[in-house]
């Protein structure tokens, strides 16, 4: 979901921006229109997540799932070693891919509790191997609904974390990671930009098969411009970090994104007809993730809520039951609104319609 504001704008500019006589998507990437555009969305992140001045934002492409490789090639290439925390199924894929370059292990994983990833495993800087390039996690699993609770402690060692669905969603402390990313469609704008925060010292020792459009360094000496960036999106990109600044950054964000969160858990919390299978520590903010126990009364949630206006409740297909996600955009009374959905459909439903 995109804030109403940013789409208003970007239909208002969509014909001609500003003075130009020509839309952001018909633009050379190295007009002098466009260039303040990336300029000013580098500039606004920056100012948004309080990125300190030894770390270089990048917008690339081929979205988060382009990073599990990218990581590895830039990083892995001193000790060939890294290990992942595996809380998840983006975590896992991003695992599996590194495994291609190096020597790379699962330092913990909460797959194998009762409810597989309903948590996100505790570690300590012991849970981790010597001599290795990083450590990556996934700080919020989309598909699970969960969190990590915790910056894991990795020592001198780099931390790597995939953000995609909670990058802007609340302030994080970016000199705690070596380097962030994050595909952009889930929080920040339209599909087709990839968002990586990382620290200068990481860049500039890609293993040398490392494909150039891979490599941070091109991308860096060339600030994302080394071949044509995807210059609508950064420009969606732009708007919806022209929001945040003017709802109040990041900490704001996240005041009003606990309250929508907390109206979703207290419903949870306060009945017994659905319930949420993740551990109450882990909950994510932005994936909150629900199950009647019947698969059919789930199905029939799902087909009845989108009739009503409450679009995409589906779980993920490898988990099932019902998923709202309440990224950024998404107003609180939206949130109000699901919740009376949900207690009308309760009721509307009995669970033991048979018995009674
Ligand atoms: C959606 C998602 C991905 C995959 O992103 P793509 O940009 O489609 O590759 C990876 N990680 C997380 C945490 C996600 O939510």
């Amino acid at each position: 979901m995109l804030p109403l504001s940013v789409l208003e704008k970007a239909q208002a500019e969509l014909l001609s921006y500003g003075e130009s006589g020509m839309s952001v998507m018909e633009m050379s990437h190295r007009s002098k229109d466009y260039e303040p555009i990336l300029e000013d969305a580098i500039a606004a992140l920056r100012r948004l997540m309080n990125i300190p001045d030894n770390y270089k934002v990048l917008f690339l492409q081929g979205g988060a799932s382009t990073q599990f490789a990218a990581v590895p090639l830039n990083l892995m290439n001193k000790h060939h070693r890294a290990d992942y925390i595996v809380s998840g199924n983006f975590s896992k894929k991003a695992y599996t891919e590194a495994k291609k370059y190096g020597d790379v292990e699962v330092a913990a994983s909460s797959a194998g509790s009762l409810n597989p990833f309903d948590c996100v495993p505790d570690t300590t800087r012991e849970s981790f191997r010597e001599n290795i390039d990083y450590v990556h996690i996934c700080y919020n699993n989309t598909i699970y609904g969960t969190k990590f609770h915790y910056i894991p402690d990795t020592g001198d060692v780099p931390l790597v974390a995939d953000m995609s669905s909670c990058i802007l969603s609340e302030p994080v402390d970016v000199s705690k990671f070596g380097l962030i990313y994050a595909g952009a469609q889930k929080n920040v704008a339209p599909a087709g930009l990839t968002i990586v925060i990382v620290r200068e010292d990481l860049i500039g020792n890609a293993d040398p098969s490392t494909p150039t459009m891979l490599d941070y360094k091109a991308m860096a000496d060339n600030n994302s411009m080394y071949n044509t960036p995807p210059c609508w999106c950064i420009y969606m990109a732009k708007l919806v970090f022209d929001w945040l600044e003017s709802i109040g950054g990041l900490e704001e964000m996240m005041y009003i994104n606990r309250r929508k969160a907390s109206i979703l858990y207290d419903y949870l919390d306060s009945q017994d007809y659905y319930t949420s299978p993740v551990v109450k520590k882990n909950r994510s903010m932005m994936n909150v993730v629900f199950v009647t126990g019947d698969k059919e009364l789930d199905a029939k949630f799902a087909s009845e809520a989108a009739k009503a206006g409450f679009k995409n409740l589906k779980g993920h297909r490898i988990v099932g039951g019902m998923r709202a996600s309440i990224y950024n955009a998404m107003p609180i009374e939206g949130v109000e609104g699901l919740v009376k959905f949900m207690d009308d459909f309760a009721r509307a439903n009995p669970k033991n319609a048979d018995a009674v």
